[in-house]
């Protein structure tokens, strides 16, 4: 009796996996950090080989602490940091090139020179995307220009191209394939028809022989070779870590919204059948599919949200620990008029401009750093209504509801408040590892492990929620000064 989903967790600092039950329920999981390469200032580099290690110990650990073996398992389900561009040698399966990561800024000439030759516009209504260093495509596109050995290879169709789904899948089954989701983050891939764009890979002067498959994010990807588990176990699940979240928080509805509080935040809405481009500077990107057509969903983040904690406790020194924020910010009935633009690395959607820098107003004798440290929450929550609302004007609906999950999620005040502020609820799922479990449902959704949507959905339960508690006067009052204080922050650039 086959009971349980392995999901691989392949995230930017760690690789995890956790074993699910059929009651989506979380049975043993293992976690382990790898290295992380900084070779230059703004470059961030990972060694592919120990991504993959590191994820099959973890795979291999969490197997032993439930306590199962490799044939009880009916199917594996991958999500990744999404972007993070490895390249390998087909022959033997070896990297040519570190893994370059997202967050790798190295291809900031390559996208200016692109966007000085027009092409913007056109990235923008194929992919959903902007020119940012961000993205892979660039990033394959500096290796082959920077290694002429590598771009010989590629051109002779020596050498593959794949994001960390497309990496581990490899490794697990030997096929060279990904899903749509990840291929979305590429800069390559045309989300109107599906497809890898030949004239942008014309553009950057990438050979589309390096390219994997592309197949449903739940379907058959291939099976593991025997000798990883024990067993061979199809692997019929994988998607993006945003966009597995949003499966796992069962958004699988249009106007359907989730909010990830980590670091930085990421908002996603599911958008149905269609892609809706943004007015706002939101990504447009595919949610998933399920074998029955792409699904979309708009996207849009924030660069610094509970990373202002952790600002809070190791620079500014006045917290000793992220949750003893909700303490102090509770211990005062409100900011004492003070307003904090955490805008440390610029403001992201929907401002988007990478020059300002943060700043607190207001300030007066009577301010201590229980004001200060409430404002710091407040402005997590008046970040996420910015997003919220520029998600709304796009897609033209209102939103009743958020599923939120993610650190700093955890903070009440903080999920009050930001009920309070955006007028809706907040809904925390009894499962916070939405991520793990999303990557799970596609997997289990696919082999029948799960019938359809409609059990997963009865499995996932709420946790807790806020529901709004605050009149629309002092509403009002608090989002327009909130926005008086943006506009401050932007006219003290760096
Ligand atoms: P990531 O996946 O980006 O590393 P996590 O989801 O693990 O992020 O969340 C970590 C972030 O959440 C940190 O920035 C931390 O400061 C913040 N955080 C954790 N707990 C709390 C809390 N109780 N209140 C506010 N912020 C918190």
């Amino acid at each position: 009796m086959k009971q349980y989903i392995l999901s691989l967790d392949q995230g930017t600092t760690s690789s995890r996996a956790i074993v699910f039950d059929h009651s989506g329920s979380i049975i043993a999981g293992s976690q382990k950090e790898f290295t992380q390469y900084f070779p230059k200032p703004g470059w961030v580099e990972h060694n592919p080989v120990e991504i993959w290690e590191t994820q099959l110990l973890t795979a291999g650990e969490a197997i032993q602490k439930a306590g199962i073996k490799g044939e009880q398992i009916a199917a594996i389900g991958i999500t990744n940091q999404r972007e993070t561009t490895v390249l390998w040698e087909k022959k033997t399966g070896k990297p040519v090139y570190n893994a370059i990561v997202w967050q790798c800024r190295r291809t900031t000439d390559i996208c200016n020179e692109l966007k000085k030759s027009g092409l913007e516009d056109t990235i923008r209504k194929k992919t959903g995307l902007l020119l940012d260093p961000y993205f892979s495509g660039t990033k394959i596109k500096w290796i082959l220009d920077n290694i002429p050995e590598i771009r010989k290879r590629a051109e002779k169709g020596e050498i593959a191209f794949g994001t960390v789904d497309s990496w581990l899948i490899y490794n697990l089954t030997g096929r060279h394939v990904t899903e749509p989701s990840n291929a979305s983050r590429t800069l390559l891939y045309n989300i109107n028809d599906g497809n890898w764009d030949s004239e942008i890979l014309k553009e950057l002067n990438i050979p589309g022989a390096m390219l994997p498959v592309i197949s449903a994010s739940s379907g058959y990807f291939g099976k593991t070779k025997r000798e990883l588990f024990g067993a061979e176990i199809p692997v019929t699940g994988a998607a993006g870590d945003q966009q597995a979240a949003l499966f796992g928080q069962t958004c699988f509805k249009k106007g359907d919204v989730k909010i990830t509080y980590g670091t930085g935040c990421f908002s996603l809405m599911n958008t149905g059948n269609r892609p809706v481009f943004s007015k706002n500077n939101l990504l447009t990107t595919v949610a998933w599919d399920l074998g029955g057509g792409l699904q979309y969903a708009i996207e849009g983040s924030i660069f610094i949200a509970g990373a202002v904690v952790q600002w809070l406790k190791d620079k500014l020194q006045i917290i000793d620990s992220s949750p003893e924020s909700e303490k102090l910010a509770l211990s005062v009935k409100d900011t004492g008029g003070v307003y904090f633009v955490p805008a440390f690395t610029g403001l992201g959607a929907p401002y988007w401009d990478p020059d300002v820098r943060g700043t607190i107003l207001g300030i007066t004798r009577g301010t201590n750093r229980a004001h200060i440290v409430r404002a710091a929450l407040e402005s997590i929550a008046f970040q996420s209504k910015d997003l919220i609302d520029a998600m709304e004007q796009d897609v033209k609906l209102k939103v009743k509801e958020i599923k939120t999950d993610g650190g700093a999620s955890l903070n009440s005040f903080l999920m009050q408040f930001q009920a309070d502020i955006l007028n809706k609820s907040i809904i925390l799922p009894q499962t916070a590892e939405t991520t793990a479990l999303g990557a799970a449902c596609l997997a289990g959704l696919s082999t029948g492990y799960w019938e359809n949507i409609d059990e997963i959905k009865k499995n996932w339960k709420i946790r807790k929620e806020y529901t709004p508690d605050t009149n629309d006067a002092i509403r009002r009052e608090k989002i327009e000064s909130w926005n008086r204080a943006v506009k401050a922050a932007e006219t003290f650039k760096a």
